[in-house]
């Protein structure tokens, strides 16, 4: 194991408009320990998703994975692996479509974040090659999330209604929404 520390809302670094990543480097030894550390340190901290700056790298890297043994989600939300590097994003159904999402850089807390319910991701894989996924629904967001990191946003800014934003207890004291509405990044 290779687990980093996480860093926390207030670091300058999750502010960042992370670097792009030179394609050569993608081959590189230091690159393929990127993705270990970042791998590993996402099942540590049982996220479904985790972004290179959340470990204080500023590279636009991030990766998700939706495993289907997992408790909070279950099988109603699974995905492959996904690693993805520089990516460009694209709405392509702007229809807002909201969950409760939670991230290993705020922990504690939770808050309901409406984003676009289909978007369009362009990227170079851990191979080098280049890579088109449309995601939707849940998937949707967690990419939306995910990419935020990249450009130096956390789910916060996104929220429109500052009281649908609680602390863990609360939260499931009062709102408890269906366990599969909600998500942890
Ligand atoms: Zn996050």
């Amino acid at each position: 194991m290779t687990a980093k520390t996480v860093i926390r809302m207030g670091h300058p670094t999750l502010r960042l408009v992370a670097e792009l990543v030179d394609h050569n480097d993608i081959f590189t030894s230091a690159f393929k320990e990127l993705l270990t550390d970042l791998y590993d340190t996402m099942k540590l901290e049982g996220g479904i998703g985790i972004a290179a700056p959340q470990i204080n790298i500023s590279k636009q890297v991030t990766l998700i994975e939706l495993p289907a043994n997992s408790e909070r989600y279950g099988t109603l939300h699974t995905s492959p692996l996904f690693i993805i590097i520089n990516p460009v994003i694209t709405i392509i159904d702007h229809t807002l479509q909201g969950f409760w999402e939670g991230c290993l850089s705020v922990p504690g807390l939770r808050g309901f974040v409406e984003r676009p319910r289909i978007v369009k991701i362009d990227y170079i894989d851990e191979f080098g090659e280049n890579k088109t996924f449309v995601a939707e629904d849940f998937l949707a967001t967690v990419f939306q999330h995910e990419l935020d990191h990249l450009f130096g946003k956390i789910y916060i800014d996104r929220i429109t209604d500052t009281k649908k934003l609680s602390y863990l207890q609360e939260f499931s004291d009062f709102n408890s929404p269906k366990k599969e509405d909600t998500l942890d990044e």
